[in-house]
């Protein structure tokens, strides 16, 4: 775990964390939601003729605005990206789907990682490439007192969206003008710790979904875990530790 993160500290040119927020994904870390994502793009896309895509392209897609999911369907298949009423016509019917399919299930031990940040006096903030409103709206249902608006980035904040690290230096700014060693950020997809790894935060990826840990490794995650349980264990050992070490 040292070496772990002297190797981030090095790489980033900081002698030590400060710790004050963690920087939360939402989609595979809060809500068990990705296998509704990828069945209802999956059959969207087979519903308006494509041809090449599979379900389990989406979750390496997560985390992309929608937008550049579908331009980058459009490139392979068409030689084009879609036009606003293709985007609009898509979005609207993977949003029907993806509302009839989603469970709204939370995460396991997804709750108990946030009380537990809480209780260390620690910042949750949203960094999230989703405008689903499904999800979006019961967010304080489900996690009571944590994310407020300016603790949230969402698509309707970002501009370009992960993998660019845009999402991640808005949550950096929305929790407080944060350096990228005052974070640490919660991901479970490859662009999103590509994105977090690119913002300069200390990136832990949980992998929640069906693709190879290695692929985490692979897009600049600092810590791999395989579960949120794994994750949650660890996670006041990891706490003391990013407190304590020097470099
Ligand atoms: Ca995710």
């Amino acid at each position: 775990m040292i070496d772990l993160i002297k190797k981030y500290l090095n790489r980033n040119g900081f002698d030590s964390f400060d710790l004050k927020a963690v920087l939360f994904d939402m989609d595979g870390v809060l809500y068990n939601s990705m296998p509704a994502h990828a069945q209802s793009w999956q059959e969207t896309m087979v519903e308006f003729g494509f041809e090449t895509t599979s379900y389990n392209e989406f979750f390496m897609h997560e985390g992309r605005v929608a937008e550049a999911t579908v331009d980058m369907i459009f490139e392979r298949e068409r030689n084009r990206k879609a036009n606003a009423d293709e985007q609009k016509e898509i979005y609207a019917r993977k949003t029907e789907l993806f509302q009839k399919y989603n469970s709204g299930k939370t995460i396991e031990n997804s709750h108990s990682v946030i009380d537990l940040v809480k209780k260390r006096g620690l910042l949750p903030v949203l960094v999230t490439g989703s405008g689903q409103a499904a999800l979006l709206d019961k967010l304080n249902d489900n996690f009571p007192n944590t994310f407020e608006r300016n603790t949230m980035v969402t698509a309707f904040d970002v501009k370009i969206g992960k993998p660019h690290p845009e999402p991640f230096l808005m949550g950096l700014q929305k929790g407080g003008n944060l350096k990228p060693n005052q974070a640490i950020a919660i991901e479970n997809a490859p662009l999103g710790t590509e994105a977090a790894h690119k913002a300069g935060v200390f990136t832990i990826a949980v992998n929640t979904g069906p693709l190879d840990t290695q692929v985490l490794w692979d897009s600049g995650a600092d810590m791999v875990f395989d579960s949120m349980s794994e994750f949650y264990d660890t996670l006041p050992q990891l706490l003391d530790t990013l407190a304590e070490v020097k470099n």
